[in-house]
């Protein structure tokens, strides 16, 4: 069953949450023609035939080899943004980063895919089913705990240990929305998957996914559900190789240890890591197991990494990944707690090295969805989600930020590239030629298990 419908966005002025929301026309999935990007409205609706104004008739081949004219699509509806904006970690995130998006009128030049709710059974693609039951009822039952003050102790005690197995404390507490927030962030990143199966689209943006850490049985790092693997599940229905790469500050420890075993998801994580650092996983030396070895890929970086060293690790690692392992299709997570002026102080990265490493991943021309993760100065991980957007749409955009409602949040500046720190970068070249010589020693064997394996099917067939 597929679950995504596109819609057509022209951008009206309405101001409510956001300056202006998008004038959506729902279209079901049946009626695309996948082969040129040409849509079609619903026939409920009316039996006219629109086309895509960043899609053209053209084919998807001829597209891709001049390269300007890549079908993007991008997840958003305002009651979305309103249930992702009430995650305790980026309250109110998601309403910056699509307003902006919004605001340099980016919204014309993508496809809007309408968020899913996903339902129980496909929560469990990855997660157990006690841990979805769980979660799903976790705000009614902290609702009865607090207002039942007939309650006992031991129900109160058995209550504080369901939270503690589940992850439900610390950085993970429930809060108001939780069930509708997991249903949606699993079952947009589905719709989105769904949307790159069916050939619809040549990349999904979906800014309020990419929740990295959350395990089989427990919510961890701001993370309640892991929606990147169930999306790569998702994905595994149509394409062989999923490439999965985590640019987030943090380790991207739940799904690498999803698919530990695995020669068909190759995880590529860079991350901060220091002794002490969260979640504490993530070794140079950490590279999967069973089948799955060396199809784990980890560049531990160390602290005040700046923009453009970040970018040429990132390129010289990425391109030998994609070329030892031939991916067919890629699912990139955009975590923005590198970014200089991040609460966490870490590395020391800019916008504009940022999205072209993103941009990088995507000018491959292979099915690829592109996520959001962690980033904790809202401000910074909207410009650069916009930055991207812009870039993955070949729209250029101004330096200086638009007005629109949430402007002041930019001041005092009031401009999309953001300035680097002065801390100092702890990365010195004997560390980085020691981590790219070793990384490019594990890629060749993944380089020559592939070749093996394409010389095996020749000589059977
Ligand atoms: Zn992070």
């Amino acid at each position: 069953m597929d679950h995504f419908n596109i819609e057509m966005v022209n951008s009206v002025v309405d101001s409510d949450r956001l300056s202006s929301q998008p004038n959506t026309r729902s279209i079901n999935i049946n009626d695309i023609r996948t082969d040129d990007c040409l849509i079609k409205r619903s026939r409920s609706v009316d039996n006219a035939f629109l086309e895509a104004s960043s899609c053209e008739s053209t084919s998807r081949k001829r597209r891709q080899r001049h390269n300007n004219h890549r079908c993007v699509g991008y997840v958003y509806s305002m009651a979305y943004a309103d249930v992702a904006a009430l995650l305790p970690s980026n309250y109110d995130r998601s309403l910056l980063v699509h307003s902006l998006i919004e605001a340099y009128d980016i919204w014309n030049r993508v496809i809007i895919i309408s968020p899913y709710a996903a339902t129980d059974d496909e929560l469990a693609a990855f997660h157990s089913s006690d841990f979805v039951e769980f979660m799903l009822q976790a705000e009614k039952y902290d609702e009865n705990v607090k207002q039942n003050t007939k309650s006992t102790s031991d129900e109160e005690s058995s209550y504080e240990e369901l939270l503690s197995d589940y992850g439900l404390e610390h950085d993970c507490p429930v809060f108001k929305g939780l069930g509708e927030y997991i249903r949606l962030v699993v079952g947009s990143t589905i719709a989105a998957a769904q949307a790159l199966n069916k050939g619809a689209v040549d990349v999904v943006i979906h800014w309020d996914g990419g929740r990295h850490h959350a395990k089989k049985s427990s919510a961890q790092g701001f993370c309640y559900v892991n929606d990147i693997v169930i999306g790569i599940i998702e994905l595994r229905k149509k394409f062989d190789k999923i490439l999965y790469i985590d640019l987030d500050l943090h380790h991207g420890d739940g799904v690498e240890s999803a698919f530990l075993y695995s020669d068909k998801i190759l995880t590529l994580s860079f991350h901060h890591y220091a002794v002490g650092f969260y979640p504490g996983t993530g070794k140079l030396n950490d590279i999967g197991h069973g089948l799955g070895l060396y199809h784990t890929i980890n560049v531990p970086l160390k602290r005040g990494l700046n923009g453009s060293l970040f970018r040429r690790i990132f390129s010289q690692v990425t391109k030998q990944t994609f070329e030892a392992f031939r991916p067919d299709a890629i699912i990139i997570q955009c975590g923005c707690d590198g970014l200089a002026g991040d609460p966490s102080r870490e590395w020391n990265l800019d916008i504009d090295n940022f999205g072209k490493c993103v941009r990088q991943v995507v000018e491959w021309n292979k099915p690829t969805l592109v996520l959001g993760g962690g980033g904790y100065n809202h401000a910074n991980v909207a410009r650069c989600n916009a930055y991207i957007t812009s870039l993955l749409t070949n729209t250029p955009i101004s330096e200086d930020i638009p007005e629109h409602k949430y402007f002041e949040e930019y001041g005092p500046d009031f401009s999309l590239l953001i300035d680097p720190g002065n801390q100092q970068d702890t990365n010195d070249e004997d560390y980085i030629v020691s981590i790219l010589s070793t990384i490019e020693k594990y890629l060749e064997t993944v380089r020559s298990k592939r070749e093996s394996y394409h010389q095996r099917d020749i000589s059977k067939s």
